[in-house]
């Protein structure tokens, strides 16, 4: 890894470390290897990369958790959120209360989300968001006068957060295993996944298939009960799922038949990630409500929130109290930086240039890792990538235990100064949208450098 000699450490580092093991329980995290190896300590970031407390500089291209969009730095946003405290650093927004940055982000929020869509309901993450998303959606149902139409369906291997509604609406079956998930009206339809399981048949065969298993289940439990279809645009922590090009149409003939809502899952896709605004404007969905976070704020605070359709919207409106809210919804320090956070996002054109320059240059450098022998499919989208793993490049046959690869390779990655996560032996990144061309390069050369080594270390 390379050491930024320039500002020699001024952490200790196995001081850190062994407080560390001694008192912190982290999230999605086996403490028996912490315990082994120690926790990575990060310092400090600038731009596209970060520091650890030992001086090393890694390329980050996870963004964090795909949240620091407008990359790390940003002393307007640390300004911002400043002048926010001093002149408000808290209040609520429950009983009829109100204060200035919440109002206008959530008129900002109104003007940038699709044109039926021009209200919001804040909260602290992307979890919240989907438990607002599963009382809402029940809430509204409820006030039209159905309140057993109250089932959601969602996908295996979707990632929807991990609070309990959120883990449950997610479909990742190792935290279902963890508190006796999922709870009860909420089921799950197969993925678009066709690396994964389709490759017995096109990938607009196996789209147009996984899609109609939604048509199966609504039959199957019949539209009276359904209340809504909750899914990501593409499935990011499960491995940067893209749907083939048949899926979202073929969602869409579908919902269309039924009376039933669409939540599209915006927490990653939001604010960028795609080339667009949003991943509904990428795949021209309508959702009925789109949980956001991430990068609403590039993740400088906490923030989130439900965007809610004026189809939903009118129906609440009748419905009184909707007996709902966070301490923090709508913080007003984190929504003044979440306001800052877009306007930069617009200012600087940063969207726009994934879309036009920045993403495309990153898919074609990506796709050339596809001819890696370790490599069975290279795919992406706008500024996310994934690399399938495989023992054999001739069959795509996936190593016997599954895991093995993808962790080497995210080792190497990090000796090397990069972060790539994997997720089994898919390898992901979803760097910051500021990235540039010689920071791509960069990437690419640093990933590949790890693919070669991974493969050296397999065979
Ligand atoms: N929804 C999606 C699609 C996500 O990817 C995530 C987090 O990765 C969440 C929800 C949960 O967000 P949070 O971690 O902010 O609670």
């Amino acid at each position: 890894m390379t050491k930024n000699l320039t500002s020699p450490s001024k952490y200790d580092t196995a001081r850190l470390q062994q407080l560390d093991r001694d008192h912190y329980f982290h999230p999605f995290t086996d403490h028996k290897a912490l315990g082994e190896e120690g926790s990575r300590v990060i310092t400090k970031a600038e731009g596209v990369y970060l520091e650890d407390s030992e001086g090393h500089r890694i390329l980050d291209g996870m963004a964090g958790l795909w949240c620091v969009n407008v990359g790390y730095g940003r002393k307007e946003l640390a300004e911002v959120a400043y002048q926010q405290m001093l002149e408000l650093p808290y209040y609520n927004s429950f009983f009829k209360t109100a204060h200035p940055p919440a109002i206008e982000l959530a008129k900002k929020l109104a003007d940038l989300a699709p044109a039926h869509m021009n209200n919001v309901f804040f909260t602290g993450s992307g979890s919240e968001s989907n438990d607002t998303v599963l009382r809402l959606t029940r809430h509204y149902w409820a006030t039209k006068g159905q309140p057993d139409k109250n089932i959601i369906i969602s996908r295996e291997n979707a990632y929807h957060g991990s609070t309990v509604a959120g883990a449950s609406l997610g479909g990742m079956k190792p935290m279902h295993k963890q508190g006796g998930l999922p709870i009860e009206g909420i089921c799950h339809i197969q993925q678009p996944y066709w690396f994964g399981e389709g490759q017995d048949m096109s990938p607009e065969a196996f789209g147009i298939k996984a899609a109609q298993a939604l048509d199966a289940k609504i039959q199957e439990l019949g539209e009276d009960r359904v209340a809504a279809f909750i899914a990501e645009p593409f499935q990011g922590a499960g491995g940067v799922i893209i749907p083939p090009a048949s899926y979202w149409p073929e969602i869409k003939k579908i919902l269309a038949k039924y009376d039933i809502l669409l939540v599209v899952d915006e927490v990653i896709c939001g604010f960028g990630r795609t080339g667009e605004w949003f991943g509904s404007n990428y795949f021209d969905l309508q959702p009925d409500l789109m949980p956001i976070a991430k990068g609403l704020s590039s993740g400088y605070l906490p923030i989130g929130g439900v965007m809610i359709s004026d189809r939903v919207m009118d129906v609440v409106n009748k419905g009184g109290d909707f007996n709902h809210g966070y301490t923090y919804s709508g913080h007003p320090a984190a929504a003044a930086v979440a306001l800052a956070n877009l306007e930069i996002l617009e200012n600087e054109n940063i969207i726009q240039t994934v879309k036009e320059e920045t993403g495309p240059y990153l898919q074609t450098r990506w796709a050339e890792l596809g001819e890696h022998p370790l490599v069975g499919e290279a795919r992406g989208v706008g500024m996310v990538g994934a690399l399938e793993l495989v023992k054999d490049k001739g069959t795509n046959a996936r190593f016997d235990d599954k895991a093995t690869a993808g962790a080497l390779c995210r080792d190497f990655c990090f000796q090397n100064g990069l972060v790539m996560r994997a997720t089994g032996d898919t390898m992901i990144i979803s760097p910051p949208l500021v990235i540039t061309r010689s920071e791509i390069d960069e990437l690419i050369d640093k990933a590949r450098l790890a693919l070669d080594l991974t493969f050296e270390a397999l065979h």
